[in-house]
C-alpha cells in the first residue's frame, strides 16, 4: 500500500511535544500551525461526500456506557433489517444522488457471516457504483468469531462481496483504564490496531476515529494519536483521522462540551498525524458552523451528507437532510474550494 507522508513539509513532532502543545500552546498559534500543515497538503481544497447511512440493526450486546444508540434484543425499538430492506434503502439513496453508503450496526452474535456479506451485496446490487463503507473492526472480529474463519479470511470475503473501505469506529480512546469504563466489552486497543493492520494487508483502506470529551486526559489523547501514527507507519492504510466529540445523550457519562477543546484536538491531530492524508470533521457531529471553523484548524474534510445517520442523532445531534449544494455552501462559505469525494478519496 502506498504510504502518505507530510514530513516532506514538516518535521515529525514527538508525543511529548504534542502533549506540551495540547496543554500549553497559545491557541491562535496552534491554529495557524495546523492550518499551515493542512494547506501544505491540500492547499485551498476541502472535501465532502454525498452519502447515506443504512443502520441495518440497533441491537447490540456490548451495552457500552457511552452509547445512546443501542437496544437490547427484544427491547422496545430494537430492529434488524433484512438484506432486502437494505437493498431497497440503498436503491432509494442512489436515486437521491448518494455515491456512498455507510452501514451501521451493533455487536450481535446471532447474525451469521453470510448476513453481513448479503448486506454488502445488496448495496452493490442496488447500484454497483455505490462505495460501500462497512464494517467496524469490532463487527469484523465478531464475524470471525461466529464463522470460525480467520480475520484475514473475513476481510477477504468482505472485499470480494463489495466492501470498499472500513469506517474507523470502535477506537474510542486506546488507554485501557478509560476503555474499561466507557466501552468495557469492545476490542482492546491492541486488537483494534492489529485488526486495522489486517484490513490494510488485505488491501482495504480504513479511517480511524477517536471519541473524546468524556473522561479522557490530554495524555490519553496524545497516546491515542501516537498509537495510530505508529500503526500507520507499519500498515499505511488509514485515509482519514476522524475526531468525534462525545455527546452525552442518554449516557450516564458526563460530556465535556467545549468548542476550544474541539479546536485543540483537531489542530493537534493535524500536526501530529503526519502520515495521515486527511482529517475529517463530520458536520453531523460538530455542527455546520463549527465544521467551517475547523477547516481552518487542520481539517480538510467535513464528511458527508450522512442521510439518516442514527448514532449522532440518538445522542442529541440535530437530524438534517443536507443536500450537496448545502455541503458545497458550507465549504465555499469558509473561503475554500469544495471537492466531491468519498471515503477512499477517489
Ligand atoms: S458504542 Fe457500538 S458497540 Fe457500544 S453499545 Fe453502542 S453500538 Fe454497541
Amino acid at each position: 500500500m502506498e504510504k502518505f507522508s507530510a514530513t516532506r513539509y514538516f518535521d515529525r513532532i514527538s508525543a511529548d511535544q504534542a502533549l506540551d502543545m495540547l496543554k500549553h500552546a497559545d491557541l491562535p498559534e496552534l491554529g495557524e500551525r495546523a492550518n499551515a500543515v493542512k494547506k501544505s497538503i491540500h492547499s485551498n481544497k476541502a472535501y465532502y461526500a454525498v452519502n447515506a447511512a443504512i443502520t441495518y440493526s440497533n441491537i447490540c450486546q456490548a451495552c457500552c456506557p457511552i452509547c445512546s444508540f443501542y437496544r437490547r434484543e427484544g427491547q422496545k425499538g430494537a430492529y434488524l433489517l433484512t438484506p432486502d430492506d437494505v437493498y431497497q434503502a440503498a436503491k432509494k439513496y442512489a436515486h437521491m444522488g448518494a455515491s456512498e453508503i455507510h452501514t451501521i450496526g451493533g455487536i450481535y452474535d446471532k447474525l451469521p457471516l453470510e448476513y453481513y456479506l448479503d448486506v454488502v451485496r445488496s448495496i452493490k446490487k442496488a447500484d454497483q457504483k455505490l462505495n460501500v463503507v462497512s464494517y467496524t473492526v469490532s463487527e469484523c472480529a465478531l464475524m470471525s468469531k461466529v464463522s470460525g474463519k480467520s480475520l484475514e479470511g473475513v476481510m477477504k470475503l468482505l472485499k470480494d462481496a463489495g466492501v470498499d473501505a472500513l469506517p474507523g469506529g470502535g477506537a474510542e480512546i486506546f488507554d485501557e483504564s478509560v476503555r474499561r469504563q466507557i466501552t468495557p466489552n469492545k476490542l482492546s486497543a491492541k486488537q483494534w490496531l492489529e485488526a486495522m493492520g489486517v484490513a490494510h494487508g488485505a488491501g482495504i483502506r480504513t479511517n480511524a476515529t477517536m471519541l473524546y470529551g468524556h473522561i479522557e486526559t490530554p495524555e490519553n489523547v496524545v497516546e491515542h494519536l501516537d498509537m495510530l501514527r505508529r500503526q500507520q507507519d507499519i500498515s499505511g492504510g488509514f485515509k482519514a483521522f476522524v475526531p468525534l466529540p462525545f455527546r452525552q445523550g442518554g449516557s450516564r457519562i458526563q460530556a465535556k462540551n467545549s468548542g476550544v477543546y474541539d479546536l485543540k484536538i483537531c489542530a493537534i491531530a493535524r500536526i501530529m498525524l503526519d502520515n495521515f492524508p486527511h482529517i475529517r470533521v463530520p458536520i453531523p457531529h460538530f455542527g455546520d458552523r463549527m465544521g467551517q471553523i475547523l477547516l481552518h484548524w487542520g481539517a480538510d474534510d467535513i464528511g458527508g451528507t450522512h442521510w439518516h445517520e442514527e448514532v449522532a442523532t440518538s445522542a442529541g445531534a440535530a437530524d438534517q437532510m443536507r443536500t450537496e449544494a448545502f455541503m458545497r455552501g458550507i465549504i465555499s462559505g469558509a473561503g475554500l474550494e469544495p471537492v466531491l469525494t468519498n471515503s477512499n478519496y477517489v
